[in-house]
């Protein structure tokens, strides 16, 4: 996905300009992109460091830490983007999987209706 920055009115002072960065995870070794729209929450949250996992294997640390079977930890693609994304139950069918960017974009839209994944 393309993002310009036509917007060069600045209305907000801390707007940072992030581009995607690929990290190697140290779980699984693959390489994953830290997207610009992940930076930006990670950002928000006044975190600094650049995460070392993957999605799927941060989710899968999460499970674990939460004592929740894996078994469930399923990774497919989001149904709008195409990008790899990773869910923490079976999907009743992957024609409604968001990754975690779509899903936020999603719940914006879709914010009145409280439409749930
Ligand atoms: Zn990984
Ligand atoms: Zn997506």
């Amino acid at each position: 996905m393309l993002t310009n920055s036509k917007n060069t009115a600045s209305t907000m002072s801390d707007v940072i300009n992030f581009q995607p960065k690929s990290i190697f995870c140290i779980g699984c070794k693959n390489a994953f992109i830290f997207t610009t729209e992940e930076q930006t929450f990670f950002h928000s949250l006044g975190l600094t460091n650049v995460p070392k996992r993957c999605p799927h294997c941060r989710l899968y640390m999460r499970m674990r830490r939460e004592g929740k079977s894996t078994d469930t930890l399923t990774q497919l693609n989001c149904c709008k983007c195409g990008e790899k994304t990773s869910v923490p139950f079976l999907p009743k069918s992957e024609s409604e999987i968001f990754c975690i960017t779509c899903f936020r974009e999603f719940k914006k839209v879709n914010r009145k209706t409280g439409a749930k994944i």
